[in-house]
């Protein structure tokens, strides 16, 4: 028998194992299980070239528990070692800078496994002894038996064992017992060894008999030794691709489309990803790209790897070029991850291309469930951007689809404005901003839906990417101002009525909470809508912009503006103008005089004082001019209340801002019900 101290230079490692490695020790059961299909493919390996001429056998990897002895066993008829091969891969660890390490990654497990090569030693996570019991594939090897108790020491010991291979024995510590568990290592096996290239084996195939389950003769492969990404494309129909995403993917609708990623230079890489149909929030997320390692099972935390517009994706990666024990720091700053990357972003662009050529009606049927996808994609990577311009599509309100060129095409004849500068019209929302729609549709322009989550971001970005281009919602103008031909009319009513309508209306206007309203006037013609709502597409667009990103709430707490425009060439304005004139003006015009009056003497007193300094200005001045202003001020209000208890007996007045608020759907609630009771009275 031989004993010895495990190479390592760190005086006691295990502690470290078990205190660093707490939070991930399921990992080992992985560890050891790929080692075993390692040993075993190294052996089919050595007996395709000749190097080992006896008897395969079954190929194998059996897992054991044993309740009893509180043993979890993991055995495989691989090449098996030598106890020189245990002394130079076991026991001889290389521990360099081992604490400095552990310090800076003491929360990441598997970088620390990564790190030290410690795959075998992760079993002291959840072992008080483990025993490995060998025999070598080469002729005349002598069977060893290597056990150690968690401590830096161990013994080595000849023992009989006729079968190559090795057995790799773990007796489970007390607080580990769930290792013991049928159910867990189930569940784990199925977690990180479910399409492992070589049988796993772990208990009878079960059947039902006299009320009950019951073990058959027959093992359990509980691993699919040929997942759809192992195989050749043109091997595979859609319903294995089908079939294979409901296998990672159960619960979920039909996929969108695949992608099957196979290449062997610069790094190795296969793998499907899928794009999902998400219904809901709740179906983001729910479940990941996975990542895997020549069929073992790594993580699903993919960052780095996958570009993060393609996190939504579902589906596998599989590269022997990403380690298996990787942490995350390593991912970001790996050269060969990032041309994965790249490479993904490349072949997702490709696929989308390829159905957009081949099949574009089904790429349009689609295209609502993708452009989430796409728009993200465009929105976060200049790359992906220029190559989705061919074939990303923009959805008019009629429901109708066109690519960037074709759209631009379309609309070049009849929305170019006086500037040259091309205007795409859209709406967020068919239902209420319909009447605008139709007023555009009417004019002979096209209007887009933008109601995506992140259209208000993806308007900004194709306003800075196309040429001499502006995106203008529907309703954010009459349609004269939407796409101005030449310049506006002039409207041609005085100051004062000005003032008297903008009185008059806005003391009308319902309170609508977080809402405020500008009167503005234009002189639209007489067919045109007398009142009508509009908001301010650089005031919306900063509130929605707002809303998305944290720290700019300063916008999103500010009520919304609106604008209520009055058409003052409208027979129904002119009328409230002339009812307001014929119903005010005896009491406004005696006001108006004094104002003017009042307004002359503010005026003279301001002049005298004109280039003197404070303290040169008479007392009597400075009084006159604050009692002056005093009643300016007060004669305004008087007139203001003339105004408004007119307005308040107008029903013409409230009919037009309640209709206008109707059609941009506003008018709700209480200012609902008095509306349609009103037009009943009118009747
Ligand atoms: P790695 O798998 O990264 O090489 P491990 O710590 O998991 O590191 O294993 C160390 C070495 O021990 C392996 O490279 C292999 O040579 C040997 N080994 C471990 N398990 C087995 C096994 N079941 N059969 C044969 N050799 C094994
Ligand atoms: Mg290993």
């Amino acid at each position: 028998m031989q004993t010895g101290k495990i190479g390592v230079t760190t005086d006691n490692i295990f502690p470290v194992i078990k205190k660093f490695l707490y939070s991930d020790h399921e990992i080992f059961l992985r560890e050891v299980v790929s080692n075993a299909v390692d040993a075993t493919q190294k052996l089919k390996t050595l007996a395709s070239v000749g190097e080992f001429k006896g008897e395969l056998g079954a190929l194998d990897v059996r897992i054991t528990i044993d309740k009893e002895a509180g043993t979890l066993t993991i055995s495989d008829r691989g090449v098996g070692m030598t106890a020189d091969e245990i002394e130079r891969y076991i026991n001889q660890i290389a521990f360099s800078g081992a604490e400095e390490f552990v310090e800076k990654y003491k929360n990441d497990a598997n970088a620390i496994i990564g790190h030290f090569g410690l795959g075998f030693y992760s079993t002291f996570m959840v072992s008080k002894k483990v025993e490995i019991r060998t025999l070598s594939y080469k002729e005349n090897s002598q069977a060893v038996q290597w056990s150690c108790d968690g401590s830096p020491s161990y013994e080595m010991t000849e023992i009989e064992k006729s079968d190559r291979g090795t057995d790799i024995v773990l007796y489970i510590d007390d607080e580990n017992k769930e290792f013991l568990e049928t159910q867990r290592i189930n569940t784990l096996l199925r977690k990180y060894c479910r399409f492992l290239p070589i049988p796993i084996i772990f208990g009878k195939e079960q059947e039902w008999k006299d009320g009950k389950y019951v073990d058959t003769e027959e093992d359990k492969i509980i691993n699919d030794l040929t997942p759809a990404w192992t195989r050749k494309p043109t091997d595979l129909t859609d319903e294995d691709y089908r079939n294979f995403y409901h296998e990672i993917c159960p619960g979920s609708d039909e996929p969108l489309f695949w992608i099957h990623l196979n290449v062997d230079y610069p790094f190795n890489l296969t793998g499907i990803l899928y794009f999902p149909k998400i219904k809901s929030n709740l179906d983001i997320n729910r479940y990941k790209i996975q990542l895997y390692c020549n069929q073992v099972y790594v993580t699903d935390s993919v960052e780095g790897v996958v570009p993060d517009f393609l996190m939504l994706l579902q589906g596998v990666i599989d590269s022997p070029d990403i380690p298996l024990n990787v942490s995350r720091s390593y991912l970001q700053s790996d050269a060969n991850v990032k041309k994965i990357s790249t490479y993904i972003t490349k072949k997702v662009a490709d696929r989308l291309q390829e159905i957009f050529n081949n099949d574009r009606k089904q790429f349009e049927e689609k295209w609502d469930d993708i452009k989430l996808f796409i728009e993200y994609g465009m929105l976060s990577d200049e790359k992906f951007y220029d190559r989705a311009t061919k074939f990303a599509l923009l959805r008019n309100t009629e429901d109708k689809y066109f690519t960037f060129d074709e759209y631009k095409n379309i609309i070049a004849g009849e929305q170019t404005d006086k500037d040259g500068n091309l205007i795409y019209l859209y709406a967020t929302d068919k239902t209420s901003q319909y009447s605008y729609i139709e007023a555009a549709t009417a004019r002979g322009y096209d209007v887009l839906l933008m109601n995506g989550q992140l259209d208000a971001h993806y308007i900004a970005m194709l306003e800075q990417k196309f040429e001499k281009s502006r995106f203008v919602r529907v309703d954010s103008d009459v349609i004269d101002n939407l796409i101005r031909k030449e310049n506006n009319k002039e409207v041609s009513i005085s100051s004062q009525e000005r003032e008297a309508l903008t009185t008059i209306f806005k003391s009308q206007i319902p309170a609508i909470d977080k809402s405020e309203f500008m009167i503005m006037f234009e002189a639209l013609g007489e067919n045109a809508t007398p009142v009508m709502i509009t908001q301010s597409e650089y005031m919306r667009r900063m509130k929605d912009m707002a809303a998305m990103q944290p720290g700019m709430s300063f916008y999103g707490e500010m009520p919304d503006m609106f604008n209520l425009i009055i058409n003052t060439e409208h027979p129904l304005c002119k009328k409230v103008l002339t009812d307001t004139t014929t119903s005010c003006n005896e009491r406004i015009a005696p006001i108006t005089q004094e104002l003017y009056e009042v307004n002359s003497e503010i005026a003279r007193l301001n002049e005298e004082r004109r280039d003197k300094k404070e303290d040169e200005i008479p007392v009597a001045d400075k009084e006159a001019l604050r009692a002056a202003e005093e009643k300016a001020s007060q004669l305004r209000n008087q007139q203001e209340s003339i105004y408004n208890e007119y307005a308040a007996s107008n029903d013409l007045v409230k009919q037009l801002i309640d209709l206008a608020l109707l059609s941009n759907n506003m008018l709700r609630g209480e200012a609902l019900s008095k509306f349609v009771k009103r037009s009943f009275d009118m009747l």
